[in-house]
């Protein structure tokens, strides 16, 4: 029989690595050496437990493939769906759980693929390259302008000692930004959520932008608190020369953004000194 709701946890039918949690585990393989306490052999090291085996096969499934790419398997992890389902998941798919899409484990595959590929060429053509080309191929998902230096180092065996410098110059702020943003990502997660209404913050303006519309345009301002939290608004004719990296404090009238409720709008801005 074909499975048609199975398509959901498959990588080509919609599979969502955040909509399962882990539930427990099993491990059929069986004991080579002889059990001390039971006096046998062949027991399984962890059977499954009988009442999610039902319902496994109750819905379809079963502990023998992995629900996820339906290769056999002999121990594995459960796992709920937030469909409800129970599901297994192989050893080698729950790496796949950590990925936020199916597009972003696709586009990983793809890319590590082809720069191994590379960077093999690389290799075997030309052994005074291989530390600049293992270095552009381990920081290539940091950059597009790393990939494509990495694309040309296989292709024309040549790349400047000043091409090289600025690679490296790339890979450093690409880890100084990942820092600063698990830095805020942590921070933020103890931050309140922003109320709407009328009130008074101060922050560090992270940039300024005009923005046109039509009634001409005005300046646009991001703000961040000092709690990590963002909002977005005019920038009183009052900071005419602020600049990013001040500091101010405002009064504004704040509306909590629906997609993400660190982050705020604000309208009628004024300096408070
Ligand atoms: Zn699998």
């Amino acid at each position: 029989m074909k499975n048609t709701k199975i398509q959901k946890h498959r990588l080509a039918g919609g599979f969502n690595p955040s909509a399962y949690i882990y539930v427990d585990q099993f491990d059929h393989r069986q004991n080579e050496v002889m059990d001390s306490q039971s006096g046998s052999y062949g027991e399984a090291h962890d059977p499954i437990d009988s009442a999610f085996n039902d319902e496994l096969e109750l819905n379809g499934y079963n502990c023998d493939h992995c629900t996820h790419c339906g290769s056999r398997l002999s121990s594995g992890s459960l796992y709920r769906h937030t469909s409800g389902e129970l599901v297994v998941i192989g050893h080698t798919c729950v790496s796949r759980l950590s990925f936020n899409t199916a597009d972003e484990i696709q586009r990983a595959h793809r890319e590590s693929r082809i720069q191994q590929g590379l960077l093999r060429g690389i290799m075997n053509a030309s052994w005074r390259w291989r530390i600049v080309g293992e270095f552009l191929q381990q920081n290539a998902d940091k950059s597009e302008i790393i990939s494509d230096m990495l694309n040309k180092l296989a292709k024309y065996f040549s790349l400047s000692r000043r091409q090289i410098a600025f690679a490296r110059k790339l890979v450093r702020e690409a880890d100084e930004r990942s820092t600063l943003a698990a830095e805020r990502e942590a921070k933020i997660a103890d931050a309140a959520d922003w109320k709407d209404g009328r009130f008074e913050i101060e922050g560090e303006i992270l940039s300024i932008k005009w923005k046109s519309n039509d009634f001409g345009g005005s300046y646009k301002m991001l703000v961040e608190l000092a709690d990590g939290r963002r909002c977005w608004g005019s920038c009183p004719s009052k900071l005419d020369s602020a600049d990013k990296g001040d500091i101010v404090r405002i009064k504004a009238t704040f509306s909590k953004s629906n997609d993400d409720a660190k982050f705020a709008f604000f309208k009628r801005p004024s300096v408070v000194s």
